[in-house]
């Protein structure tokens, strides 16, 4: 359909014989300046096409979603300062229980604040000092309310306490009970999707991080649990159970909070001052010793393109898990079964996957995208997924070169489908698509071609990263800062390729004789332009369509001129 309108504008033209199709061709004939493309005045029947319903399959969210998703007046009202999450696990009865307490600053005075936690789990009570406070359950939400008004500017302490068996729901389960292939217990949570209070409560939202915590988990004796941050020791509890201490030193996102109890093994190695920590199955020793010695790799790529290791002083650690992977902060958990690729397959299928182990090399680059810099609402996620993907192509770059690298991330292109903008809706709890994904990464390796200049290119990357490191940010920070720093209008390109379905198409029209050619973006953006590498491979020319109709000269005939699709993710339509 949409090649049949853009053949009409072009039968349009050769009907019109020697009318203003030829005295266009005339005009640019008499032109000389070949290298610089002239504005011409687009053909009367190039219309912008209708915008597809981009939304039309997303379903409206539930009341849960909105109040897990709503940055509401009782959330807003607080910051969260720290949490020293102190629980039991009982693996036989598959329940937890204990308390999380909650310090906070208060932003505004107020009487109530929101915290989260699923009804599926039971509220045992909510203490400030000796005061039980009274609350209000609705969805996944707990309203608290205090008897006097807090101050704003004065930081408050509260012990919510709870138990309760969790429901296993989402992708990953959210937490799992259950047994090792050798019999044993194996205890593990993954609950991005989900949310972290189908297991613990918490003020369950992306844009507000407390700035450090505690985990303290009581489990049976000859146990290990390994959760987030630092190790500080275990303590025999003198009941058959042992309580692991771990200390977090930094921002974490509710969802990075992490248990994984099992008979862990452990070895470990150091990159400089880090400490790298590694847990597995015994039985999965030997190999892990093998594939875990990746980590260092792609610690040392991505230092090189984005500075330190965001949590040294909670160290870098792999945990063998039971599901392909997820990046749990500075505790980043395995299940790619010790194999390169994903699952053992190549992951693009271009064959530079199998070269590493995806689960290391992605989940890991979460630790600077997703961890360190996290997006303020679930919807902006790419910023999370995105760059993460985009960190892959820059580790083959690091390691096999540019050429590798960008066919890589061309690998990817088959994974997008295009049919819904990347940026979901805020404020719903909703969350993107795959595209986030594979479009995001080729979105920025577009950008690349666009800066045009590799050292500009990779002091932005690092200068954006350092610049919003530990901070929860949204796309319009994103582009602020690359439009400064660049001085230029990416604004456009941002919008079409995570605001709307469709990629641009560069529209090529040539005459019946070689000589020239006319060109245009077909986009939903009225104000996308960027420019683009055309001509031959090894001799191309950048030129910079954009939605109105311009030309140039071209010793190549239609067949022979080519677009470097390859550097930009574009469409090319040649009529
Ligand atoms: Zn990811």
């Amino acid at each position: 359909m949409r090649s049949f309108i853009l053949r009409a504008i072009w039968c349009g033209l050769l009907v019109l014989g020697l009318g203003a199709a030829s005295s266009l061709f005339a005009q640019a004939a008499q032109q000389t300046t070949s290298q610089t493309a002239t504005p011409v005045a687009a053909p009367a029947t190039a219309q912008k096409p209708p915008a597809k319903p981009n939304d039309a399959i997303v379903p409206p969210p539930t009341r849960a979603e909105m109040l897990r998703g709503a940055y509401g007046p009782y959330r807003a009202n607080n910051k969260l300062i720290y949490y020293h999450l102190d629980i039991r696990v009982d693996p036989e009865k598959q329940t937890i229980s204990g308390k999380n307490t909650i310090r906070f600053r208060m932003l505004k005075d107020g009487t109530r604040i929101q915290l989260d936690l699923f009804e599926t789990l039971k509220v045992d009570k909510i203490l400030w000092g000796a005061t039980a406070l009274k609350y209000e359950r609705d969805s996944g939400a707990v309203f608290i309310n205090f008897p006097q008004t807090l101050r704003a500017g004065r930081v408050y302490s509260i012990d919510f306490y709870y138990s309760g068996h969790p429901v296993e729901t989402g992708r990953f389960g959210g937490i799992t009970f259950k047994k090792d292939p050798a019999g044993r217990v194996w205890i593990n949570t993954a609950c991005e999707e989900t949310g972290a209070s189908m297991w613990w409560p918490n003020k369950d939202q992306w844009r507000d991080e407390v700035e450090s915590m505690e985990i303290s988990v009581a489990i049976p004796n000859g146990l290990v649990d390994v959760s987030n941050g630092k190790f500080i020791g275990k303590t025999d509890l003198g009941d058959g159970y042992t309580r692991w201490d771990w200390k977090v030193h930094y921002p974490i996102n509710n969802y990075d909070v992490s248990l994984n109890i099992g008979s862990y093994v452990h070895f470990a190695d150091q990159l400089g001052d880090l400490s790298l920590d590694y847990y597995v199955l015994p039985e999965d020793l030997d190999k892990a010793k093998v594939q875990f010695a990746q980590a260092k790799g792609m610690l040392e790529a991505y230092q090189h393109y984005f500075g330190p290791y965001p949590f040294v002083k909670d160290g870098y650690k792999l945990i063998e898990a039971p599901y392909a992977g997820m990046e749990h902060q500075s505790a980043v958990t395995y299940g790619n079964l010790f194999k390169n690729g994903y699952l053992g397959r190549d992951w693009t299928g271009v064959g530079i996957s199998l070269r590493f182990d995806f689960i290391i090399i992605h989940e890991s680059g979460h630790e600077w995208f997703g961890n360190s810099i996290t997006a303020a609402d679930p919807a902006d996620m790419w910023i999370h997924e995105g760059w993460t993907t985009y960190l892959e192509g820059l580790y083959v770059e690091y390691r096999w070169g540019k050429e590798d690298a960008i066919k890589y991330l061309s690998g990817e292109k088959a994974k997008v489908k295009n049919q819904r903008p990347i940026i979901a809706e805020r404020g719903v709890n909703a969350e993107p698509d795959q595209d986030q994904y594979f479009k995001g990464a080729l979105m920025l390796n577009t950008l690349r071609s666009v800066v045009n200049d590799d050292a500009k290119w990779w002091a932005l990357l690092h200068g954006f990263y350092q610049h919003f490191k530990y901070q929860n940010i949204l796309t319009e920070d994103v582009v602020s800062y690359f439009n400064q720093q660049t001085g230029m209008n990416l604004t456009p390109i941002f919008d079409q390729y995570l605001r709307h379905a469709q990629i641009p198409r560069l529209e090529l029209l040539f005459g019946e004789e070689p000589g020239m050619v006319m060109y245009k973006w077909r986009a939903d953006e009225e104000k996308f332009a960027m420019p683009v590498r055309v001509g031959t491979p090894g001799e191309w020319r950048i030129i910079h369509p954009t939605t109105q109709w311009q030309w140039m000269k071209t010793p190549l005939s239609k067949d022979e001129f080519q677009v470097a699709t390859e550097l930009y993710y574009v469409e090319v339509n040649k009529q």
